[in-house]
């Protein structure tokens, strides 16, 4: 039985998960792809699909108590959700390439797992994401992505709540919808803009082309949109890929995340739902790797202004 915990790093107050598990996956088989219909995991294709990641990272097992040996050590048992959801039954289809039907059969997955694991108090934070290309480390080729369920507030996410919070004490008001109101004053950054979402690389990008899609209406949760707003969403995070795939002229690699509020948490009704697109490419020939400065001290340098890139992918939204 292969080792599982979450320890804590008391000097940054950062949960590093450690699963064994993950390093024991086997190599694939070319010629199997566990996620084509008549698989044991998917034995019947219809629609959009959850199936349990089988390797997970993290899972549902005693509650997550913290235990501190002293000063220096505190961890908690592992515990979450790792599950992924099969998009198609067409191996070598792309997200992309899904009708806007498919997408949102696929929101669709994302909704109900947040509804779902909300309901289970030890899960603090859930994170559905799509990967996609060697450089983001797909491993699958077979059309799917995956959804977290942490039993912590990942620290980025903290901080983030940690920053609202604060605006709102202040102000009285949040501070994303003021964040957006800015940059629609401004009219830099925006990559695309319609009655319901703001699409910009904001003004603090750590990557040249990391885009931001927020509703424009202030909403925690994924399924507090309307239908109009989710075929807003989907039509336009299709046009950002494909429109990153014609300033690169292939077709990139890229991961694309819901950051939503975190559950069971105090105060998260000031969080404001965002979707990010990342893509590690920074120009046709190279990626922008993490060097010492950026894997040392979590500042990163970032080769281009976001003005510049949000220009350069704005011509090519069409
Ligand atoms: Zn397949
Ligand atoms: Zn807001």
């Amino acid at each position: 039985m292969s080792h599982k915990e979450i320890r804590k790093n008391p000097f940054t107050n950062e949960w590093i998960i450690y699963s064994e598990a993950r390093q024991a996956r086997p190599d694939r088989k070319e010629d199997f792809c566990p996620l084509c219909s008549g698989s044991p995991e998917v034995p019947e294709f219809i629609e959009p699909i959850r199936i349990p990641n089988k390797f997970p990272a993290l899972e549902i097992g005693n509650d997550p108590k913290k235990i501190s040996s002293g000063e220096f050590r505190t961890k908690m048992s592992n515990y979450g959700k790792c599950e992924l959801v099969v998009y198609t039954n067409i191996h070598d289809a792309k997200f992309i390439d899904l009708s806007n039907e498919e997408i949102f059969q696929i929101f669709q997955k994302w909704m109900e797992a947040t509804k779902e694991y909300s309901l289970d108090k030890n899960i603090k934070y859930i994170l559905p994401f799509e990967n996609y290309g060697e450089d983001v480390g797909a491993t699958l080729i077979h059309p799917h992505g995956q959804i977290y369920g942490f039993p912590m507030i990942p620290k980025e996410i903290e901080k983030e709540l940690d920053a609202v919070k604060q605006f709102n004490k202040k102000n009285n008001s949040c501070m994303f919808c003021n964040y957006i109101e800015e940059e629609q004053e401004r009219d830099e950054r925006i990559v695309f803009q319609d009655n319901n979402l703001i699409a910009l690389i904001p003004y603090f990008a750590r990557h040249a082309y990391d885009v931001f899609v927020y509703p424009k209406r202030h909403v925690n949760f994924l399924h507090q949109c309307t239908r109009t707003e989710m075929d807003s969403f989907i039509s336009t995070i299709k046009q950002i890929i494909v429109s990153l795939n014609n300033v690169f002229e292939k077709d990139v690699s890229y991961s694309l995340s819901l950051h939503q509020s975190p559950l069971n948490t105090q105060g998260s009704n000031m969080f404001h739902l965002y979707f990010k697109i990342h893509t590690p490419q920074r120009n046709t020939k190279s990626l922008k790797l993490l060097g010492a400065v950026e894997t040392s001290t979590k500042t990163y340098i970032n080769g281009m202004l976001p003005e510049t890139a949000a220009n350069i992918l704005r011509e090519k939204m069409s």
